[in-house]
C-alpha cells in the first residue's frame, strides 16, 4: 500500500538516499534496518512528507538546497507533491525518532494533541485503547512529557501516533536508548497495535535484532541504499545479515 520507488534524496550535493525503493502492504510490518546516518529519518520524512516541509522551510530561509527525484506511493497513486498534514489525513502517521513530545504538556494533552485529526468518539476511544495497552500510562495520565522515563515517552509517543488514526504508523527508531526489558515490552505492543488496529508498520532500527521477531519484510540500508532485502526467514538465513546485524557468524 506505501511504497517508495527509486527515491534519491540530497542535502545539498550529499546524497542521503540513494536510489531506494521499498515496500508496505496491507497488514504488513516491514524493518527498516542501518547503522548511524544510513539514511533511516530520511527515509521516513520523505514518505510522511515531512521532507517537503524541511525543504521549504531551507528554501525560505535561504539554506541548504534539498532534492527529491523518484516517487512515494500510497494505494498505487503517487503522494510525491502532497503535503504531510494531507498525508497524515490519509493515514500516514510518523512517530519520530527521540519521541518529541511536548515537554510541558501532560501525558493525556500529548495524546489529545495527536488526535486533532480524530472524531471527539474516535479521540475517546484512542485514549482508553492506549490506556489497555500501555497500562503504565494510566497513574501518569497528568504527569509531565518533560518527567517521563524514556521507556514512557516512547510510550506515549506511540500513543499519541495512534490518536491520528493510522493506516500505515512510521516508527522511527522506537527503542533508541531503552533498556531490553522496555524494548521487548514496546516490540510486543507494535505487533498487539498491527494485529489489532488492522494497519501497516515501517518501523526503523540500528539494531535488526530486537524488532526482527515481529517483521514480515526487511530493509537493510547502508549509507542510504538499500543493500538487502527479504523476508524475515530468508534473511535469517543470510551468513552475511547474520554476522553484520545480530554479531553472529
Ligand atoms: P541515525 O540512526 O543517526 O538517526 P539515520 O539512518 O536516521 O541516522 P539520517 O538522519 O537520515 O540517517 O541521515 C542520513 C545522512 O544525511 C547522514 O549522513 C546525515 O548526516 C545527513 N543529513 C541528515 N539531515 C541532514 C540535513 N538537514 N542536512 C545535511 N545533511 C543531513
Amino acid at each position: 500500500m506505501l511504497e517508495a520507488k527509486d527515491l534519491m534524496v540530497f542535502y545539498e550535493n550529499m546524497l542521503a538516499l540513494n536510489n531506494i525503493s521499498i515496500k508496505c502492504d496491507d497488514n504488513q510490518i516491514v524493518g527498516v534496518f542501518g547503522a548511524n546516518s544510513a539514511g533511516k529519518s530520511t527515509l521516513m520524512y520523505s514518505l510522511s512528507g515531512i521532507m517537503l516541509d524541511i525543504q521549504k522551510k531551507e528554501d525560505m530561509a535561504g539554506g541548504e538546497r534539498i532534492t527529491l527525484t523518484g516517487d512515494v506511493l500510497l494505494q498505487n497513486k503517487s503522494i510525491m507533491d502532497v503535503k504531510p498534514s494531507l498525508r497524515a489525513k490519509a493515514g500516514i502517521v510518523l512517530c519520530p525518532e527521540r519521541r518529541r513530545l511536548f515537554k510541558e504538556s501532560s501525558v493525556i494533552e500529548n495524546l489529545r494533541i495527536g488526535g486533532y485529526l480524530a472524531t471527539k468518539d474516535e479521540a475517546k476511544q484512542t485514549i482508553n485503547y492506549v490506556m489497555e495497552l500501555f497500562p503504565a500510562l494510566v497513574k501518569l495520565k497528568n504527569r509531565l512529557g518533560g518527567f517521563l522515563s524514556g521507556g514512557e515517552q516512547q510510550m506515549v509517543a506511540i500513543g499519541r501516533a495512534l490518536m491520528a488514526q493510522p493506516k500505515v504508523l512510521l516508527l522511527d527508531e522506537p527503542l533508541l536508548g531503552l533498556s531490553p526489558l522496555m524494548q521487548s515490552t514496546l516490540i510486543k505492543s507494535i505487533k498487539v497495535i498491527q494485529e489489532e488496529k488492522n494497519i501497516s508498520i515501517i518501523v526503523s532500527e540500528q539494531y535488526a535484532r530486537p524488532v526482527f521477531p515481529i517483521v514480515d519484510y526487511a530493509y537493510i540500508l547502508e549509507n542510504g541504499a538499500a543493500v538487502m532485502e527479504g523476508t524475515r526467514d530468508e534473511l535469517m538465513d543470510n551468513p552475511d545479515v547474520k554476522a553484520a546485524y545480530f554479531g553472529v557468524s
